[in-house]
């Protein structure tokens, strides 16, 4: 990937594209969810508390891809209104500690429900489930293993989930996950393309275990 010196348009466009298309799949309703992607000297990231589906380029926030350790605003949002992701720090978890490419949240019922399953009280819990092909579209996995994805418990606020989300991903670094119960999911990937596959693939599998459980199974 090739580094720059001045912040691209688009990888802004694609966050925009990819915020629409997640509000479509119900991941980002209610302004909810997000995804940041990193690319070259910079990380790209869409602002909070705003209509996912219709953020305009100029509003994604350019981040100092090289400083990891706090968030460094490089060009913040056009429109002045507009803040940083609450998710910056959780965001900020999947580059330090797994030099991902990018990182999306989502707030699929599928993901809550599958932690109400492992965890009814929204405690700390594990989600596992085995045998599904959808498997094979998370690192490192097949479709015979036995996948266990880290269930946190929510806050108030998003930013204080930023030290049980790092012990998490500490926990469990076979998966590239963190559920957060009643809330939704952290998913990272090498690039967007992977954050997205491996988001959709979880999805997937979120739902096999709400629906496997609806049937009694
Ligand atoms: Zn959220």
């Amino acid at each position: 990937m090739s580094t720059t010196n001045a912040p691209h348009a688009a990888p802004a466009e694609l966050v925009t594209e990819l915020c629409r298309h997640f509000y479509g799949l119900g991941w980002a309703s209610g302004t909810g969810g997000g995804i940041s992607i990193r690319q070259g000297d910079f990380i790209y990231m869409a602002p909070s508390g705003i209509q996912k589906e219709r953020i305009a380029a100029e509003d994604v926030f350019v981040l100092d891809a090289n400083e990891l350790e706090e968030a460094v605003v490089v060009r913040p949002a056009q429109t002045h209104s507009l803040n940083m992701s609450e998710c910056t720090p959780l965001f900020y978890n999947a580059y330090r500690a797994r030099g991902a490419g990018a990182v999306l949240h989502s707030h699929s019922i599928w993901a809550v429900l599958a932690a109400k399953i492992a965890s009814p009280t929204g405690a700390p819990g594990v989600i596992e489930f085995e045998g599904l092909e959808m498997q094979k579209g998370l690192r490192g996995k097949g479709c015979f293993d036995r996948v266990r994805v880290p269930v946190i418990a929510n806050t108030a606020r998003e930013a204080e989930l930023t030290d049980s989300m790092a012990e998490a991903m500490e926990a469990h670094l076979d998966v590239d996950a963190v559920v957060v119960a009643g809330h939704g999911v952290y998913v990272w990937g090498d690039d967007w393309g992977h954050a997205k596959t491996q988001a959709e693939c979880y999805d997937y599998l979120f739902r096999a275990v709400v629906e496997t459980a609806r049937l009694g199974r």
